[in-house]
């Protein structure tokens, strides 16, 4: 049966960025061997680091003066390298759910943290808005893409302070204005590629700042002067990574991409908001494309298991909900097709039809 893959990451890949993957395994770029047996530092695998960081400047338009660095460590590991390299005395930080909180603790270790806006005491179910940023705090982190709660903010902040961003769980889903940023980040097993690598998009102009001593791993200086290949980085994800890109860009891009995400979260939120069964956990103006969370209404709770049951026999995977929200959430990442959201569509009609 074919399967309809909403799990929230590691999550769906496109089948092309699949097969390309398999393709590499067997024979990489005509050597023999396989790209899983190759070093890092062959003219074929360099080709691919500079084509994948040539592909995310042309398809997020990344302005003059920013590097794009692919490491390890995953996004949680950025919770703590941006402020090691940009918190001089005083951050600003919106905390809008788990992971946004998760970056907060890590920054407290390095100087002072103003949280400006959060959604805590109403379980993260909306993005929190209208704040004041210090004009003295060092940057704004924000988390656009909230992948537990399912909420999203679908705007480039006009903000008077250097501007850091996760975006994890929503990178490559809408165009961005690079420019507003000076740092993006996330891991990739969300949207882009298997677990194991992390993207990094940085003005350079703003490292350099800070007195402390930062360890040469932790320090973005050291990967930018090195293109990302100070250590041997995660070759097979940024291999993946790079056919997800030439699969984004064969598709239309990212305003594409966009308009497809609209197109499915429009038919998934439309089914939910329409239901006598199901409902969402999260605020309309919060809205995320990438994660849908919804629950079964008070008085259908305890067929909430069932619900489950008769997805899997659908062919549908990965709609539990996360243990702090309960209920369900479908992911609908860049390469989840229509096709899968509307059989879970159908799945949520036909179930309450027969209950
Ligand atoms: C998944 C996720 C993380 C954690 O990423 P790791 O690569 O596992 O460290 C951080 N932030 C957001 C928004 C996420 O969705």
């Amino acid at each position: 049966m074919k399967k309809h893959n909403f799990y929230a990451g590691p999550s769906i890949l496109s089948q092309y960025a699949i097969d390309k993957t398999i393709d590499g395994i067997r024979d990489f770029a005509g050597t023999g061997l396989s790209v899983l047996e190759i070093s890092h530092r062959s003219k074929e695998f360099q080709a691919v680091m500079d084509e994948a960081q040539a592909l995310f400047k042309e398809l997020l338009d990344i302005p003059e003066g920013y590097e794009v660095l692919f490491l390890g460590g995953g996004a949680s590991t950025q919770f703590c390298m941006v402020p090691y390299n940009l918190l001089k005395t005083k951050a600003a930080y919106v905390d809008s759910g788990t992971w946004a909180s998760k970056a907060i603790k890590e920054a407290k270790l390095f100087g002072e943290v103003e949280v400006v806006a959060s959604s805590k005491e109403d379980n993260y179910i909306y993005y929190p808005k209208n704040f004041t940023v210090p004009a003295d705090a060092d940057y704004l982190h924000i988390t656009t893409n909230n992948t537990i709660y399912g909420t999203e903010l679908r705007e480039d902040l006009d903000v008077n302070v250097p501007l850091v961003a996760d975006m994890s769980s929503d990178i490559f889903s809408r165009p961005v204005d690079v420019s507003k940023y000076a740092l993006i980040y996330g891991g990739a097993q969300k949207n882009l590629a298997p677990a194991g690598v992390t993207f990094i998009i940085i003005k350079k102009d703003i490292l350099g700042k800070v007195d402390r001593a930062i360890p040469t791993m932790l320090n973005y200086q050291t990967h930018i002067d090195k293109g990302s290949m100070f250590n041997t980085p995660p070759v097979l994800p940024i291999f993946t990574a790079l056919q997800t890109l030439r699969w984004l860009k064969d598709l239309g891009g990212v305003k594409e991409m966009q308009r497809i995400n609209e197109e499915k979260g429009a038919c998934l939120y439309d089914a939910i908001d329409s239901s006598r069964m199901f409902v969402g956990t999260t605020k309309e103006d919060s809205r995320s494309l990438m994660n849908v969370c919804f629950v079964m209404k008070p008085e259908y709770k305890e067929l909430e298991k069932d619900f489950l049951e008769f997805a899997t026999s659908k062919g549908i995977v990965g709609i539990k909900g996360h243990r702090s929200v309960g209920g369900f959430r479908a992911s609908l990442y860049n390469a989840l097709p229509l096709e899968s959201v509307k059989v879970l569509v159908e799945a949520m009609k036909e179930f309450e039809n027969n209950h």
